[in-house]
């Protein structure tokens, strides 16, 4: 019996656990961390929660026997990756990382590349008045002394501060290029502000940006650990059953 933890949190991890749980033999557990309140559930079991660091997550990966760990979380999940690093070394066991590519600029954008959210909210007062801030629930505190107007878009609502002036939208993708057109005209919007998350499911917005001139503000990814990144779920197929019969 091959066994395999999956930290998940994102579409390629279900992708993987749906592919792994389809083999004989194998058992996959997928990991999450409880933030959103109705997440979408991989097929296979389900542990939920933080694990209590990387010392406790080492030895649930010994305790466990797992052949392999897969960091399979969203680019922006640093504490999570950095504590599936430190565990991997710890306990021994072969880590992979599957991270979506980030997205990459077209002809027709204007996109404005910075290190943090901090850095975003210091460029909004040339980019434009009307805010749309689709970087998530946690980093909002970065916005939260700045005069625009936002209209922020995030999957269960979140906790203060936030800016003072704000319309609260609660959605989660995939989203499609009419409704992202209609929002951003719909709110007047002047600039978009996002994480380079890259994949499909929300790159409708920077389309819609596209079609309408309107300028971006991208966060840069942090930078990954020294395993091994995968960057799509067949190639971390192909490397975690490698030489299995
Ligand atoms: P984070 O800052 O890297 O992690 C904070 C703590 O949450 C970790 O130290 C760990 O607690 C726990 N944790 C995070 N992911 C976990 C997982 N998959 N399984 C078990 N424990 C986990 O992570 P985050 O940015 O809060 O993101 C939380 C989850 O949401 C991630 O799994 C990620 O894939 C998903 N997500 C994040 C974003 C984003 O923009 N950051 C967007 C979409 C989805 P312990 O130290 O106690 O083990």
């Amino acid at each position: 019996m091959r066994r395999y933890l999956i930290l998940g949190g994102t579409a390629e991890a279900r992708a993987l656990a749906e592919r792994l749980h389809a083999l004989p033999d194998t058992l996959v557990v997928s990991s999450l961390a409880g933030r959103v309140r109705r997440p979408r559930l991989p097929v296979g079991q389900v542990r939920v929660g933080g694990f209590g660091g990387p010392a406790m997550l080492a030895a649930y990966l010994a305790a466990e026997r797992f052949d392999a760990v897969v960091d399979a979380t969203h680019p922006f999940a640093e504490r999570i990756s950095a504590s599936a690093a430190q565990a991997a070394e710890l306990s021994g066991t072969p880590l992979l990382v599957l991270r979506r590519p980030g997205w990459t600029e077209r002809e027709g954008d204007a996109w404005h590349w910075v290190d943090d959210l901090v850095g975003a909210a210091a460029l909004l007062p040339e980019l434009g008045e009307r805010v749309f801030l689709t970087t998530g629930r946690q980093g909002l505190p970065a916005f939260a002394e700045c005069p625009q107007w936002f209209l922020v878009r995030c999957v269960d609502p979140p906790e203060p501060p936030l800016p003072a002036r704000h319309e609260l939208l609660l959605d989660r993708g995939p989203y499609t290029l009419p409704g992202e057109l209609g929002l951003l005209r719909g709110h007047r919007i002047d600039v978009l502000v996002t994480k380079d998350s890259g994949g499909p499911l929300t790159a409708a917005k920077l389309d819609a940006a596209r079609e309408l001139g309107i300028p971006v503000v991208v966060v840069r990814r942090p930078a990954t650990g020294a395993a091994p990144v995968l960057s799509d779920v067949a190639q971390a197929l192909r490397a975690l059953t490698e030489g299995d019969d």
